[in-house]
C-alpha cells in the first residue's frame, strides 16, 4: 500500500454519520423564518441552512394555506393537538438525520439552546421538532400508479412533498400534544392523513379520485 492509499483508507472512517452535514451547517450558519397562521393554531419558528429559505417557505405555505382549505374530516383529527400545544414550536429544518428518521419531536429538556433561550426571553413554554426535508421529499410510502397519476408529470412530485411535509411536521406535533399516546396510533393518524391529502391534491390538481393502497411509517 502507497502513502497516499494509506492516508485515504485512514480518511475513510474518519467521519461519523452526519459530521459533514452538521459541519457544514455550521461554517454556512441557519437562518429563521417565523410563520403566523391566521388562525388560532401555534406560530412556528422555523430554523433552517443558510440558503434553503425555498424549504421554509413551502413548510410556511403549507402550514399557513392548505392545511385550512383541506376537508374538515382530514384535518378534524388534529384539531385537538393544535389545540393543546403551547403558541410556539421552534421547527429545525435539516437536509437529513444521521439516523435517517424523517423527523422527532424533543421532549421537554432536550432542547436546542436556541428554544431553551426563546422561551426564558418569552417566558413562556415553546415546543421543538425537527424534520429532514430531503429525507421526507423521498419519502414515498404510497406509490401512486401512473393512471391514477394522470398527467401531473413533475407537479406531482412538488404535492407529494408538500403532503408530506404537512405529515411529518402534524406527526411529530401529536407526539408533543399526547405524550402517553403510542407510537402505532399517532402514526396510523399521520398516515391517514397523508394519504387524505394526496388524494386531496391529485383531485384537485386533475379532476381525478383514486384509491391508495399499501402503508408505511415514518421512523420515529
Ligand atoms: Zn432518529
Ligand atoms: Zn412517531
Amino acid at each position: 500500500m502507497t502513502r497516499w492509499a494509506r492516508k485515504r483508507a485512514r480518511n475513510r472512517v474518519a467521519h461519523p454519520p452526519g459530521l459533514l452535514q452538521r459541519l457544514s451547517e455550521r461554517i454556512r450558519g441557519r437562518e429563521q423564518l417565523l410563520v403566523r397562521p391566521t388562525s388560532g393554531i401555534p406560530l412556528l419558528l422555523v430554523t433552517y441552512p443558510r440558503g434553503r429559505e425555498m424549504v421554509a417557505r413551502q413548510l410556511e405555505s403549507a402550514y399557513t394555506r392548505t392545511l385550512s382549505t383541506l376537508p374538515r374530516e382530514l384535518t378534524e383529527p388534529y384539531a385537538s393537538v393544535l389545540e393543546a400545544l403551547p403558541p410556539i414550536a421552534v421547527v429545525l429544518l435539516r437536509p437529513r438525520n444521521a439516523c435517517t428518521c424523517l423527523g422527532h419531536f424533543h421532549p421537554a429538556g432536550t432542547e436546542s439552546r436556541l428554544t431553551l433561550r426563546l422561551a426564558g426571553d418569552l417566558g413562556s413554554p415553546v415546543a421543538e421538532i425537527d424534520l429532514a426535508y430531503e429525507s421526507i421529499r423521498e419519502w414515498d410510502p404510497n406509490p401512486i400508479s401512473s393512471l391514477a397519476a394522470g398527467n401531473l408529470g413533475s407537479r406531482l412530485a412538488d404535492l407529494r412533498f408538500e403532503a408530506a411535509l404537512l405529515s411529518v411536521l402534524l406527526h411529530e406535533l401529536h407526539h408533543l400534544a399526547a405524550p402517553e399516546e403510542a407510537e402505532r396510533e399517532i402514526r396510523e393518524a399521520s398516515n391517514n392523513f397523508y394519504a387524505g391529502v394526496v388524494q386531496e391534491f391529485v383531485k384537485r390538481e386533475s379532476g381525478q379520485d383514486y384509491g391508495m393502497h399499501g402503508r408505511k411509517g415514518f421512523g420515529l
